[in-house]
């Protein structure tokens, strides 16, 4: 285990002096380390001082030293990293980038997410595509069985959730990948909920595409997402959109599309916050990444495993391996009303909606849970304080 008094020396938010709130909304958006903030305000600052354009001159290293982070992080190499704003933003930078014609297909994961879902709706609209779910399995997790039997080669495109928003649910993606690349299918990975938390090796997992979001696990400031594009994939797509980072103007009727997964980056960017994220992840490669994820994943364990005997508590979480997020719903009190009744308290949870995860919410006539998401840094007695608080108003 972590030194948890350590972790918490590091973040301002517990420099309070009295009780310090209970934080478990790094699915959403998370606490960072002192680290990430004083360097994107000190980056703020120096803008301020000197301008943006010398203030990043001064800090070039450091920004090729995000990729590289990044790329030591997921096992990748450094040039097939694209720096974004959201996870969204990166996701739909590959998957608008991917050629479709009529009839072709495109497979979305059975708990995807609603951004993800309506652009695949806008794409086969105008393409004349269609996009099917692939099916659940018992435990709720992709059924690979099911999805061998969906594949052919009109299957343009495979959207696969590593861990989706709505629960502890963590799916087979090396397996689905190996099964969708038979006929030729590009695998899609949304990474947003693993990333920071569950170990990722893309070599290993095998996809053809990645997006994360730096504000949730990874610890990174608002306004920050990657995307890893496999470099053999990368040099076919060419990006629907184009400025002068992601290509050069050659001629008068020409331009050439950047060499690396930089043609999806465009050249304007929040500088400040892109250093936070750099530091947030060589944050976290110091702590050691595998040290971090046996932590998320021993106080998620001591939710489940507490929650269930509290009378009138049901656990949502589906799927045999589980990630840090633990889905929940109370009889006769709305996961509205649990959220702000605990926020009272100073327990921070969030509420997902079936509007985030239609297809698996409707699939479970669930309209909404709560989800309680705590990260490395939150102590067992502040686990226990929100047990007991549960425990309170489900009584
Ligand atoms: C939060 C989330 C996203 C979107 O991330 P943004 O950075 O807000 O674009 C995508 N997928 C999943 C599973 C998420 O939880």
């Amino acid at each position: 285990m972590l030194d948890t008094d350590r972790l918490r020396a590091d973040i301002p938010a517990y420099d309070t002096a009295g009780p310090p709130p209970v934080f478990l909304d790094s699915a959403g958006s998370s606490l960072p380390p002192r680290i990430v903030v004083d360097t994107a305000v000190a980056h703020l600052r120096r803008e301020a001082e000197i301008g943006g354009y010398r203030a990043a001159s001064e800090r070039l290293d450091d920004l090729a030293a995000v990729k590289t982070a990044i790329a030591t992080l997921i096992n990748a190499d450094a040039s097939a990293i694209a720096l974004s704003d959201s996870a969204s933003r990166s996701w739909s930078d590959f998957f608008y980038a991917v050629p479709l014609r009529p009839g072709d297909r495109i497979l979305v994961s059975g708990s995807d997410y609603a951004s993800n879902v309506i652009a695949a709706l806008q794409r086969a609209r105008a393409a004349g595509a269609t996009v099917e779910a692939i099916p659940s399995d018992d435990t709720g997790q992709i059924d690979l069985v099911a999805l061998d039997s969906m594949l052919d080669d009109s299957v343009k495109i495979v959207s696969l959730l590593h861990a989706p928003t709505n629960g502890g649910l963590v799916n087979p993606v090396a397996e689905a990948t190996r099964i969708a690349h038979r006929v030729g299918a590009l695998v899609l990975l949304d990474a947003c909920q693993s990333a920071g938390q569950i170990g990722i090796d893309v070599a290993e997992l095998g996809v053809d595409a990645m997006s994360a979001t730096g504000r949730k696990w990874l610890r990174g400031p608002r306004g920050t997402g990657f995307l890893y594009v496999r470099p053999d994939v990368c040099r076919e797509l060419e990006p629907s959109r184009l400025d002068l980072h992601s290509a050069a103007w050659t001629g008068p009727q020409d331009y050439r599309v950047a060499p690396d997964a930089s043609r999806f980056e465009f050249w304007e960017c929040d500088v400040a916050a892109r250093l936070g994220l750099g530091a947030a992840v060589n944050y976290l490669l110091d702590l050691g990444p595998e040290n971090v994820y046996a932590d998320v994943a021993a106080k998620a364990r001591h939710l489940r495993e507490n929650l269930p005997s509290i009378r009138g508590i049901t656990l949502r979480d589906l799927g045999t391996e589980h990630s840090g997020i633990v889905s929940f719903t109370v009889d006769g009190v709305d996961p509205g009303q649990v959220r702000e009744t605990l926020r009272a308290a100073d327990i921070t949870v969030t509420v997902s909606y079936r509007s985030s995860t239609l297809l698996d919410m409707s699939a479970r006539r669930l309209e909404s849970v709560v989800r309680a998401s705590p990260h490395c840094f939150v102590t067992l007695e502040e686990l226990d304080r929100f047990l007991e608080a549960v425990d309170r108003l489900a009584g």
